[in-house]
C-alpha cells in the first residue's frame, strides 16, 4: 500500500523550503508539515524564492509530491474571537499567499476558541472569517482541525466542524485535518477507526478529510486535554495507530506526526523521534527501545 507519511519539521527564513526538505528527507519521510514562522507568534518574513526553486527539485529527485505537503497557520490565530478578528482575517489572507507563493495547497487551521463569545456567535465569525479568506484566486485550501475540546475550543465534534463547513462558499477550498490525539480526547473510540470514517463521511463527507495528525495521546478517551505522546506510548497504542494508517479509505491521505521530541540528559538537548517513529510504522512493528535508540542514534 501507498503510505504517504511525514512529520512535522522546522522552517527556517534563510534555509527556506530547501531547509524543511532536507529535514524531512532525514527522518525517512516522504511529506512534512512546518510552520512559515513560530507557531505561536505571526511574524513572518518573505520567501526566499531561489531556494524554493531548490527544495522542488530536490522533491522530484526524492519522490515527494508537493500536493501532499502541509502548511500550519500559528495557534495564536482566532476567528472566533471578535476583538483580534481583522488581524487574524488579515494574517490568513496572506498566510494563503505565502502557501501560493510556496506552492503548497494545504493549510491546516484550528478553527477558534470561543472567548468572551457564545459558541454561537466564535461559530459564526469562524464561518464569515473562513468566506473573507477564500475570497481569491489561489489554489489554496484551508483544512480545520479536529480538536481535543480543551477550554472553548470550537471543532470538539464533527456536528461542530459541519456546522462551519456547510457555510462556506467555496466548497473546494475547505476540507478537515483528522488528529488521532485530539479525537480521542474529544470523546471519540478510535479503537473502532471504521466506525469513526463511517461517522465522518456521514457528517460531513469523507471527501472533505485531506490531512491525519498522527498522534498518540496522554490521556484518556474524553479528557479535552490534547497532549501528544509518542507513537505506541500513550493510551491510543500502537496497534490501533496501525490500523489508522493503514485503513485503505485514508490511502492517499498524507500522515503527519506531531509526536514529542526526546528529552535528553533534563531537557539539556531535544530529540526529534520521527525517523524512529517512521521505521515502526512502515515495519508495522513496535520498538519498546523506541527512547533509547533515539538518544544513542543523535547524541
Ligand atoms: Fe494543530
Ligand atoms: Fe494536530
Ligand atoms: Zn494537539
Amino acid at each position: 500500500m501507498n503510505l504517504i507519511i511525514g512529520s512535522h519539521v522546522s522552517y527556517k527564513t534563510d534555509t527556506s523550503l530547501l531547509g524543511s526538505v532536507e529535514e524531512a528527507l532525514s527522518y525517512k519521510a516522504n511529506t512534512f508539515m512546518f510552520y512559515t514562522g513560530a507557531p505561536q507568534n505571526t511574524n513572518r518574513s518573505s520567501i526566499n524564492l531561489n531556494k524554493v526553486q531548490e527544495a522542488k527539485k530536490l522533491m522530484l529527485d526524492n519522490n515527494i509530491d508537493i500536493n501532499n505537503v502541509i502548511v500550519h497557520a500559528p495557534y495564536i490565530v482566532n476567528l472566533a474571537n471578535p476583538n483580534n478578528f481583522d488581524f487574524s482575517v488579515s494574517f490568513l489572507k496572506q498566510e494563503v499567499k505565502r502557501c501560493y507563493d510556496l506552492g503548497i495547497n494545504k493549510l491546516v487551521l484550528h478553527p477558534g476558541s470561543a472567548v468572551n463569545v457564545s459558541v454561537e456567535e466564535a461559530i459564526n465569525n469562524i464561518i464569515k472569517g473562513l468566506n473573507l479568506i477564500l475570497d481569491n484566486n489561489y489554489n489554496v485550501k484551508i483544512l480545520l482541525e479536529t480538536m481535543a475540546g480543551k477550554g472553548n475550543e470550537i471543532g470538539r465534534s464533527f456536528e461542530q466542524l459541519n456546522s462551519i463547513i456547510k457555510e462556506v462558499k467555496h466548497q473546494d477550498k475547505i476540507g478537515v485535518c483528522l488528529d488521532t490525539c485530539h479525537i480521542n480526547d474529544a470523546g471519540y473510540d478510535i479503537s473502532n477507526f471504521d466506525l469513526i470514517l463511517d461517522k465522518f463521511d456521514q457528517i460531513i463527507g469523507l471527501d472533505k478529510l485531506m490531512c491525519i495528525h498522527l498522534n498518540d495521546s496522554k490521556n484518556d478517551i474524553n479528557s479535552h486535554k490534547d497532549r501528544h505522546e509518542n507513537i505506541g506510548f500513550g493510551t491510543l497504542g500502537f496497534d490501533n495507530l496501525i490500523k489508522i494508517i493503514y485503513n485503505k479509505k485514508v490511502e492517499n491521505i498524507p500522515k503527519i506526526l506531531e509526536t514529542p521530541y526526546i528529552d535528553y540528559e533534563n531537557n539539556k538537548r531535544v530529540f526529534p523521534p520521527y525517523l524512529f517513529e517512521i521505521k515502526m510504522i512502515r515495519e508495522k512493528k513496535f520498538n519498546p527501545n523506541l527512547i533509547t535508540d533515539i538518544i544513542n542514534y543523535y547524541k
